[in-house]
């Protein structure tokens, strides 16, 4: 009856649903917008939670081996200077001299030129980009400067007054964080190697964005772990969690056949990694990084070491040795995660109503897990005898679950409403309901209409939302 048309979506229908719907909206919208800035709305705000608890229990939770930490935005200068942000966290940037365009040089080179470019000098992608004879894609014009390196740290100042001591950054990741507690933790907690701290909380990055809506943002949220091991042991640990995440990806119902696993080549690799590995999805603009396992070697908890001069070095008590753990690091972006699962989950179909006439239906077929309400109660009138027994059949499920009551429009427009937002159930409360304390429950899905009575409707449901 469906018929799957997802893979041609383009990303302006998602902008539009996003923000019609009540998902994503551009940043400060009602002054005209700041550029790549975005705000989640009702639905937006859900399906982040969804996204972040799915995640905490996938990988904290169900654990035995990995703990919480939830540490601060503004980190002290030393951080980054020991974590090597400070002179290796940059961008190549080149402006058009005309119109002052600015672009990431190593996208112009890989997107306009059709060439890979990550970890390529300053130097070489000046010369290519200056050879290529290439018109800016703003204005036309062929009036480039050198290529610059261009830190993506925000900075600001600690206390009212500008002075050089008190320079602060935002942070670019939430690794850091993490290394600066590693051994707060191990002294305060019963962790013991092999084990994981993880994090989630907002990083900044003063990118360049090439505009694909929420995918590059300036202020994002990460998923992080660091997991500690034994310098031995970091090739099985790198496959260990090179699967939980893809089987993570299954868990939350991402499509297999729009993820796969990119190796680094070697001049490509982060300054402290020494094998990375991205997950990649298919988007609309082609396969791009979903998220990222690096095996980060000691480099962080050495460094710290270095510029601290605390020790960080763990004592492994049963085997009477000191080392210094090495670490494997699975990271995602919650932002790039959201986009990923809708433009996933997007499906237009033709369908055939009760009657027999065929519609069009836009649906997202979210994974329960992460569709922003579980069920929608619809009374199929405003009369107040379905109204008020609706409200009551939704005051019951909200101890349980997010549910939204929705009483306008026709049943067939609420319908379509909710398959476009991705609410996996629609209760329907009718006339008969008042004598035979039935409901009728919809799956979004196959569309199927299944006769439920009251007493059993929360277990009927939660049964199975809990798959
Ligand atoms: P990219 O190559 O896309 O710039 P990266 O390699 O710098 O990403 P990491 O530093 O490994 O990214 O960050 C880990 C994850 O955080 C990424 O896989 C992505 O999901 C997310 N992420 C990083 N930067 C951004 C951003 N500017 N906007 C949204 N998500 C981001």
């Amino acid at each position: 009856m469906a018929d799957d048309q997802q893979s041609s979506v383009s990303m302006d229908t998602i902008v539009a649903l996003a923000k019609r719907r009540g998902f994503v909206y551009p940043g400060s919208d009602i002054y005209g917008g700041l550029a790549n800035t975005w705000e989640f709305g009702p639905l937006g705000v859900e399906i982040k939670r969804n996204i972040k608890s799915a995640w905490w229990q996938y990988f904290v939770q169900r654990r035995a081996d990995v703990v919480g930490l939830d540490g601060g935005i503004l980190l002290h200068s030393k951080v980054w200077e020991a974590s090597g942000h400070i002179s290796e966290f940059f961008d190549p940037l080149i402006d058009c001299r005309n119109c002052r365009a600015r672009y990431r040089a190593d996208t112009l080179v890989e997107d306009k030129l059709g060439q890979p470019a990550e970890g390529m000098s300053t130097e070489e992608l000046t010369r290519i980009l200056h050879g290529a004879d290439m018109a800016c894609p703003a204005c036309g014009q062929k009036s480039w400067t050198d290529v610059r390196q261009f830190n993506l740290m925000f900075q600001t100042h600690l206390g009212p007054v500008e002075e050089s001591g008190t320079k602060v950054f935002l942070r670019p990741e939430t690794a850091q964080n993490i290394f600066v507690n590693y051994k707060n933790v191990t002294q305060t907690t019963r962790v013991k190697v092999p084990f994981g701290i993880a994090q989630i909380g907002k990083a900044f990055r003063n990118e360049i964005t090439p505009g694909n809506f929420i995918f590059r943002v300036l202020e994002l949220e990460q998923m992080e772990i660091e997991y500690f091991i034994k310098e031995e042991d970091w090739e099985e640990s790198f496959n260990h969690w090179r699967d939980q995440m893809a089987e993570f990806y299954r868990w939350i119902g991402l499509k297999e056949e729009r993820v796969r696993v990119r190796e680094h080549e070697q001049d490509e690799l982060s300054h402290y990694s020494k094998r990375t590995v991205d997950y990649e999805y298919k988007f609309p603009f082609g396969w791009k990084e979903l998220s990222g396992l690096a095996y980060r070697t000691d480099f962080d908890l050495r460094k710290h070491q270095e510029h601290s001069g605390v020790d960080m070095t763990y004592y492994d008590q049963p085997n009477e040795e000191r080392f210094l753990p090495h670490v494997i690091e699975p990271t995602m972006g919650v932002e790039r995660l959201l986009l990923t699962l809708i433009l996933d989950a997007y499906n237009e179909e033709s369908v055939t109503d009760v009657n027999g006439k065929e519609y069009q239906r836009t649906v997202l077929k979210l994974h329960p897990r992460i569709a922003p309400y579980k069920a929608a109660v619809l009374p199929l009138s405003k009369k107040p005898e379905l109204s008020g027994k609706a409200m009551e059949i939704v005051r019951e499920l909200r101890d349980h679950i997010s549910v939204e009551y929705d009483e306008t429009q026709s049943i067939g427009r609420r319908y379509r409403r909710q398959d476009e937002i991705g609410t996996p159930y629609c209760v329907t409360v009718d006339f008969e309901t008042l004598d035979d304390e039935a409901v009728t429950v919809r799956d979004r899905d196959s569309m199927a209409q299944e006769r439920i009575s009251l007493s059993e409707l929360k277990s009927y449901l939660l049964e199975r939302l809990n798959q």
